[in-house]
């Protein structure tokens, strides 16, 4: 049977302390115990259910971590005060002096720089590859290496990873493969396809309101549990750990994540479509133009699109930077970073999002100067979107 994300969330059933429809807000950072044995018991990781200090959990962090394991259909999960936060906790839990990581080069800049600038003074090294090539994988594959790590659409520049191929070497070699699933939520389930970790920045599309940052990592309840273990866990350790109040947020944002989803994509794709057709350089996975628009098929819950992300290629940073001040000024979206906004937002991620990123590596992957990377909003009249967006694209030369 088809995995049904959206509907295993929407089966979880919370009622707040009062009858509230929305659980309430656990406003303490620390818990009372009527035994002191049960506080003993706690600190060694033996009591179920148990709430100890606010580093550890809470009440409204699991259940927003509960959802968030829904979404993914992994076992459990846990949440983070931010993806950034999230992600580093999983690489160090999984990767000691010595060992050795397998990255997508094309990953989000701060997973990049982190890699790439503090790993290596802990000793852990990173080969960054071209993930869309399995055999390129499979040669930078060492006997050190701990883990594959890739997003499952990559930032900025739209790669899509072959999840199952990935999953089969990691499962051959014994890895573990760690996917960023930050820019295709419900659309791309990485945990049905092999994945062993999916990893979101919450801040995106699954909060979608700009407005909260967040993370969270999705696995088995061994590896959540090693995260969150107060003796060696790096969740607890390093304590990026998230609030209550934000976990509270998010959870009641997650509840309308289906229908957003839905409506970013069929904004993409039709923009995407009219662009391309324009004679625009146009990258969107839903485009058949897309080099792995066929493996995206293959992996997607269907009814939820190939996503809010696409770029296009302005040709120079002059013109990308002429037509994102106009197309603000028109108020057709934003010029900032981050994505997942009911509104358009767009930026040159070369000189932003990717800057951590050389200049010379950029070029390699394929990342010019005149890029733009587009979160395409919940806009009601697409059509009148991409009109007043043709518009502006004329009158900066982009398009005659
Ligand atoms: C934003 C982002 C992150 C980092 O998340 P924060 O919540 O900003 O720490 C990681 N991966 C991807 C793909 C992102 O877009």
């Amino acid at each position: 049977m088809a995995f049904k994300p959206a509907d295993n969330i929407q089966d979880l059933q919370y009622f707040g302390e009062f009858g509230g429809v929305n659980p309430s807000i656990s406003d303490a950072t620390t818990f009372t115990f009527v035994s002191a044995k049960t506080m003993s018991d706690t600190f060694e990781g033996n009591t179920e259910g148990c709430h100890l200090y606010a580093r550890h959990t809470t009440p409204s962090n699991l259940y927003l971590s509960e959802a968030l394991a829904a979404l993914e259909g992994t076992e459990t999960a846990n949440v983070f005060g931010s993806g950034m936060g999230a992600i580093t906790a999983v690489l160090m839990q999984l990767c000691g002096a010595g060992d050795h990581v397998v990255s997508s080069r094309t990953i989000y800049g701060g997973t990049y720089a982190f890699l790439k600038n503090f790993a290596p003074k802990l000793n852990i090294q990173t080969s960054f590859v071209d993930i869309t090539k399995l055999d390129v994988v499979e040669a930078s594959i060492t006997p050190q290496t701990k883990v594959l790590y890739c997003e499952s659409v990559s930032n900025p520049l739209l790669e899509v990873a072959d999840i199952i191929g990935l999953a089969a070497l990691a499962k051959k070699y014994n890895l573990q493969l760690v996917v960023d699933n930050t820019f295709s939520p419900l659309s791309i389930s990485p945990n049905k396809l092999g994945a062993d970790i999916v990893i979101h920045s919450l801040t995106k599309f699954i909060n979608g309101t700009s407005d909260t940052i967040g993370g969270v990592v999705c696995g088995t309840q061994e590896m959540i549990d090693s995260l969150r273990s107060l003796i060696d866990g790096a969740a607890m350790l390093f304590g990026s750990t998230m609030d209550s109040r934000p976990a509270s947020s998010i959870l009641k944002n997650l509840r309308t994540l289906h229908i957003r989803m839905k409506q970013h994509s069929m904004n993409a794709q039709y923009l995407a479509e009219k662009f391309q057709s324009d004679g625009i350089t146009t990258v969107y996975p839903g485009l058949e133009s897309h080099p792995s628009h066929k493996i995206y098929k293959q992996m997607m819950n269907a009814e939820y699109g190939f996503g809010g992300m696409m770029t296009i290629d302005a040709g120079s940073l002059e013109k990308a930077n002429a037509l994102m001040e106009l197309m603000q000024k028109e108020n057709l979206g934003y010029l900032a970073v981050s994505l997942g906004f009911y509104k358009t937002l767009f930026s040159a991620p070369g000189s932003s999002t990717s800057s951590e990123i050389p200049e010379d590596e950029q070029k390699e992957m394929g990342l010019g100067e005149g890029l733009i990377r587009f979160s395409i909003g919940l806009d009601n009249d697409i059509e009148r979107t991409y009109q007043l967006m043709k518009g502006c694209m004329k009158t900066v030369g982009i398009l005659s």
